[in-house]
């Protein structure tokens, strides 16, 4: 799949204001700082669709991109430290109900391939059984491991998140490794009939 152009779409803060769209929506998530508006922007040929942040955990909105075929959703960053409980309350209602009422394609939950995942990123999967949300996960950054260590390192991730190994995709935004293996698993998701999803 080719993405031929992507725009911004617009931000929303609250449920209320969810973008309802035929297309279908791929979402993205994971921890501050993870790598997501960095992976935003090289799916989309642009170096500045998706804002990478200058302070982490800044951002509390969702965007909404048009990617022609699919709209992607940006979830915010969260398991940023300075984040007040009041607000982390707050993301976890937002994100409970974009989860529970946004027909969600696929959604890409994303984990650093050189850290252990953290219990945020655990609580993430929960969610997403839960809601039965189909997902899959990204490790980010790969380019920073050596290249024999970056298998290892997505078994030891599966382990940890009690997936399987293939359904983890290893990335990097600097070098664009595994950047056709996550535009694959998109154009599968996103061929699967609206209505089977629904049912
Ligand atoms: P976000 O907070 O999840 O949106 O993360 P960003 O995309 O803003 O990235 C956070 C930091 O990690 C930035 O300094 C990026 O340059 C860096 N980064 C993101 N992706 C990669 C990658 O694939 N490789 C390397 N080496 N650095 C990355």
């Amino acid at each position: 799949m080719k993405i031929k152009d992507a725009t911004f779409i617009t931000s929303v803060a609250s449920s209320k204001q969810f973008y309802q769209t035929d297309k279908p929506i791929i979402a993205v998530a994971g921890k501050s700082n993870v790598g997501k508006s960095s992976l935003i922007n090289m799916l989309a040929n642009k170096k500045k669709l998706a804002k990478t942040s200058v302070t982490p955990g800044r951002t509390r909105l969702i965007n909404y991109f048009d990617f022609g075929e699919f709209v992607l959703a940006d979830l915010p960053g969260y398991g940023f430290a300075k984040v007040s409980k009041e607000e982390k309350k707050k993301w976890g209602e937002l994100l409970e109900s974009f989860l529970a009422t946004q027909k969600i394609c696929l959604l890409l939950s994303l984990v650093d391939i050189r850290h252990e995942p953290t219990n945020d990123d655990k609580m993430m999967i929960n969610y997403l059984y839960s809601y039965a949300v189909p997902f899959a996960l990204v490790a980010t950054k790969a380019d920073k491991l050596a290249k024999t260590r970056v298998k290892p390192r997505v078994k030891e991730i599966a382990t940890s998140l009690r997936v399987g190994f293939a359904d983890i995709t290893a990335t990097s935004a600097d070098t664009g490794y595994g950047k056709e293996d996550l535009l694959g698993i998109i154009e599968k998701a996103i061929s699967i009939p609206q209505e089977e999803i629904e049912e």
